[in-house]
C-alpha cells in the first residue's frame, strides 16, 4: 500500500486558522487597507497573522512597522508571530508611536538641534517644571487669581498639539474660562519650550511633533525611512489623533509601502486626548484606493454577552453599522445586573463571587474588575486584600511614577545628561535643608561648570572626568555644604575610569547613596526597597543606560507591565487601560447614574460626550468571554455623607430579557 506523509508544516495554515473575511485581509495585495469590525472579531489577530504571513513570504523583519496602543500589546503580538512562523520577530519595528519615535529620534535628534543623549520628560517631570514656571512667572498673584494648576496647562498644551491647533485656538475653543490668563500662559509656554531645549529634553508630545518635523523637513531621512518600511500596520486606529495620523501617512508614504489599519469606531474612547474617530470614518477619502474589509463574526464572547453589547451600542447614532454574529454557541449564565445596598456591599459581592469562581478552578488571571475611574476600585481593593485574593492594578500609581523610583532614576539621568535640570533638582532637594532657592543656586553653578567642561571637550555630551574635579569651583550655599562633597564623590563612583557600569550596578550604588534619604522620607521604607529590587530585576538585561532610561520614561507613560504577571492575580483596571484585552469573567462596578456616565457629562448635555461614555461602556462589556457582572451601589459613601445613586442609564435601557437580576 501507499502511505502518504503529510506535507511538512512550514509555519501555519492561514486559511484554516482564519475565517474568509480575515483571510482576505491577511493576504490582501491592496496598497491601503482598512479592517473595520466590532469588538472581539479578530482584528488584532488579523494583524498578527498578516505580519506572520509577510515574514513567511520573505519580507525582511526590519522592513515591517507595527504600531500598537501599548508596548505590551506589540510584544504579545510579536511573540505570537514568532510562534506562528517559528522564526524570530525581534527585528520587526513594533511598539507605540512614542517608542518608535524615540528610537528614530535617538539616531537623528542632532538634525533638530538636540544632542544625542536627550532626556524624556514624563508627566511628573512636566508637572514639576510647570509648577516652577508658574511660580516664577505669576509670582504671588497666582494664589489670589486662582491661576490654573500645572495639570490644566499641561492638558491645554498637549491637546493643542494633538489636535493640530494653536494653543490660542484651543484655549478659546475648549478652555474659554481661562482666556483671561492668556498673557501669562503665553509666557509660561514659551519658557517651557526654552527650558526643554536648554535641558536637552523632550516631553511625550515632542517625540511625535519632532518626528513629524524631521520627516517633513529632512528629505534624506524621510526617503530613507520610506524606502525601509515596506509594510506599516496599525492596531486600534480609531484612537489615533491628528498628529499620529500624519505620522502614519509619512511613514507609509513610500511608493512601494503598504498600509493596513484596523479599528472599531464604536471603541473610540480617547477624544479627550485628541483622538479623532474621523480618521477611521474618512480613511477612504484620505486613501481613495483603500480596500475595506469587514469582519462580522465575534469569537470572544458567548451569545448572551454579545446580545448585551449590541444593545448597548445600538443607542449611538454615529457609527458604521455592524451586525456581529457569535461564533460561540455555549454559555449557560445570562449576564447579571447586581444592585448592592452600598459600595461596601458591592465590594463584598465582588470579592465573594471571585472567591467562589477561583474555588471552582478559574485562575485569577482570567478574572477582571473594570471601572470608569481609578478611585472606584478602592473598596474592591480592600475587600480582596481582606479575603487574601491576589490582584494587580493597572490603573493606579504607575510603578515608575512613584517618588522613590524617580529619586533613583534622577541620578542616572543626570549622569547621562548633565544638562538635565529636573533630575539635578530632584537629587539635591533630597538633601536635608536644601530648599528651592538653594537648589536653584546650585544648579546655576553646576550648569556653568558643566558648560565650561563641554566647551573644553567638544563633541561630548556627558562628563567623563571626575565630577569632583569638574565641579570644584562651584560656590556652595551653606545649607548644602554638608552634602555637596558626598554627592560629587558619589557621582564619581558611578563613573569609574576603567569601565562602564551596567544599569543594574548603577542602581545598586545609587540605592546605597540614597538609603538614608529613603529611610527618613518614607514610612514604608521596606516595601519601597522591594520596588527598587524589582526595578533591578526587571531591567537587568538592558544593554546600556540610554536604553534603560528611554525604557523607563516610556513605560511610565503607556504601560504598567513591569511587575511580573502572576497567573493567580485578578486584574483591576480602568476601562481605558483594558482596551484590546479579554478575560473569561468580567465585573464592571460603580454603574450608577452620575458615576458612569459621569455626572459632568450628564449635566453638560453634550451628545458627543455622552456617546463617548456609551462607547466606553461598550468597550467594557466586550472584554468578557464567558460571564459578565454589572453592579452598582444604591448608596455611595459613608453613612454620614452617602449619596443615593440610581442605576446607570446604561443598565435601565437594556431589554429585560437580556440579563438576570441578582438581589443581594
Ligand atoms: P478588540 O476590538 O477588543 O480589540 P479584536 O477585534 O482585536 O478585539 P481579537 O482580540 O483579535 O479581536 O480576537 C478576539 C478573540 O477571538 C481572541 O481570543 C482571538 O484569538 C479569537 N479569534 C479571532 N478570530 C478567530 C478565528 N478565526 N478562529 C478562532 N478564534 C478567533
Ligand atoms: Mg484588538
Amino acid at each position: 500500500m501507499n502511505y502518504a506523509l503529510r506535507p511538512v508544516a512550514n509555519g501555519c495554515d492561514f486559511a484554516a486558522e482564519l475565517n474568509p473575511e480575515q483571510y482576505a485581509a491577511v493576504t490582501t495585495e491592496a496598497r491601503h487597507a482598512l479592517v473595520i469590525a466590532g469588538a472581539g472579531s479578530g482584528k488584532t489577530r488579523t494583524l498578527t497573522y498578516r505580519v506572520a504571513r509577510l515574514l513567511e513570504s520573505g519580507v525582511a523583519p526590519w522592513r515591517i512597522l507595527l504600531l500598537t496602543f501599548t508596548n505590551k500589546a506589540a510584544r504579545e503580538m510579536l511573540e505570537r508571530v514568532a510562534r506562528l512562523t517559528g522564526r524570530g520577530s525581534e527585528q520587526i519595528w513594533g511598539g507605540t508611536f512614542h517608542s518608535v519615535a524615540n528610537r528614530l529620534l535617538r539616531r537623528h535628534a542632532s538634525l533638530l538641534g538636540y544632542m544625542p543623549g536627550f532626556t524624556i520628560l514624563d508627566s511628573d517631570d512636566q508637572r514639576a517644571l510647570f509648577r516652577a514656571l508658574i511660580k516664577q512667572i505669576t509670582g504671588k498673584s497666582s494664589s489670589k487669581e486662582r491661576f490654573p494648576k500645572p495639570e490644566v496647562l499641561i492638558s491645554l498644551h498637549s491637546l493643542a498639539i494633538n489636535t493640530n491647533r494653536s494653543w490660542q485656538q484651543t484655549l478659546s475653543d475648549d478652555y474659554g474660562h481661562l482666556e483671561r490668563f492668556e498673557e501669562n500662559i503665553a509666557k509660561i509656554f514659551e519658557a517651557y519650550r526654552q527650558r526643554k531645549m536648554e535641558s536637552n529634553a523632550m516631553d511625550f508630545d515632542d517625540l511625535l511633533t519632532n518626528l513629524v518635523r524631521l520627516l517633513r523637513e529632512n528629505d534624506d531621512v524621510r526617503n530613507d525611512l520610506q524606502d525601509r518600511f515596506l509594510h506599516v500596520l496599525v492596531d486600534e486606529y480609531q484612537d489615533t489623533n491628528t498628529l499620529q495620523a500624519e505620522l502614519i501617512a509619512l511613514l507609509s508614504g513610500g511608493d512601494h509601502t503598504s498600509l493596513m489599519v484596523v479599528g472599531d469606531d464604536a471603541q473610540s474612547i480617547y477624544s479627550w486626548r485628541g483622538a479623532n474617530v474621523d480618521h477611521i470614518f474618512n480613511f477612504n477619502l484620505t486613501y481613495p484606493d483603500a480596500a475595506v474589509y469587514k469582519i462580522e463574526t465575534n469569537y470572544r464572547s458567548v451569545p448572551a454577552i454579545l446580545d448585551i453589547s449590541n444593545a448597548a451600542i445600538a443607542q449611538n447614532s454615529r457609527q458604521f453599522v455592524k451586525t456581529l454574529r457569535p461564533a460561540r454557541c455555549d454559555g449557560k449564565l445570562k449576564p447579571a445586573i447586581v444592585p448592592a445596598p452600598d459600595n461596601r456591599t458591592e465590594a463584598r459581592f465582588v470579592a465573594q463571587r471571585i472567591d467562589e469562581l477561583m474555588a471552582d478552578g478559574i485562575p485569577g488571571k482570567d478574572i477582571a474588575v473594570l471601572y470608569r475611574a481609578h478611585f472606584h476600585s478602592m473598596d474592591v481593593q480592600m475587600e480582596l486584600s481582606r479575603n487574601h485574593i491576589p490582584f494587580r492594578i493597572t490603573s493606579g500609581l504607575r510603578f515608575f511614577e512613584q517618588a522613590h523610583i524617580k529619586d533613583i532614576v534622577a541620578w542616572l539621568r543626570l549622569l547621562t545628561n548633565p544638562r538635565d535640570e529636573i533630575a539635578f533638582r530632584r537629587i539635591v532637594s533630597t538633601f536635608p535643608r536644601v530648599g528651592d532657592a538653594t537648589a536653584a543656586k546650585l544648579w546655576q553653578g553646576w550648569l556653568a561648570a558643566a558648560e565650561k567642561w563641554f566647551a573644553a571637550n567638544p563633541g561630548t555630551t556627558t562628563i567623563t572626568a571626575p565630577h569632583s574635579e569638574v565641579m570644584k569651583k562651584v560656590s556652595v550655599p551653606t545649607a548644602a555644604k554638608l552634602y555637596w562633597g558626598g554627592f560629587l564623590s558619589s557621582m564619581d563612583s558611578l563613573h569609574p575610569a576603567d569601565r562602564e557600569l551596567t544599569p543594574t550596578e548603577l542602581i545598586k550604588l545609587v540605592q546605597n547613596f540614597m538609603s538614608a534619604h529613603l529611610r527618613a522620607t518614607y514610612d514604608n521604607y521596606e516595601e519601597r526597597l522591594e520596588d527598587i529590587n524589582q526595578l533591578t530585576r526587571s531591567l537587568a538585561d538592558m544593554p546600556d543606560l540610554d536604553t534603560f532610561l528611554s525604557q523607563v520614561a516610556l513605560l511610565s507613560e503607556v504601560d504598567n507591565d513591569t511587575v511580573a504577571a502572576d497567573d493567580d492575580c485578578v486584574t483591576l483596571s480602568t476601562i481605558h487601560q483594558a482596551k484590546g484585552l479579554e478575560w473569561k469573567i468580567v465585573f464592571i462596578i460603580f454603574l450608577g447614574e452620575g458615576l458612569f456616565p459621569h455626572y459632568k457629562v450628564i449635566s453638560g448635555g453634550d451628545t458627543d460626550d455622552l456617546e463617548e461614555e456609551t462607547r466606553l461602556f461598550y468597550v467594557a462589556i466586550t472584554r468578557a468571554e464567558d460571564q459578565l457582572y454589572l453592579s452598582y451601589p444604591r448608596y455611595n459613601g459613608h453613612s454620614y455623607d452617602s449619596q443615593y445613586c440610581p442605576p446607570s442609564r446604561f443598565l435601565t435601557t437594556l431589554p429585560e430579557e437580556l440579563f438576570e437580576l441578582w438581589n443581594i
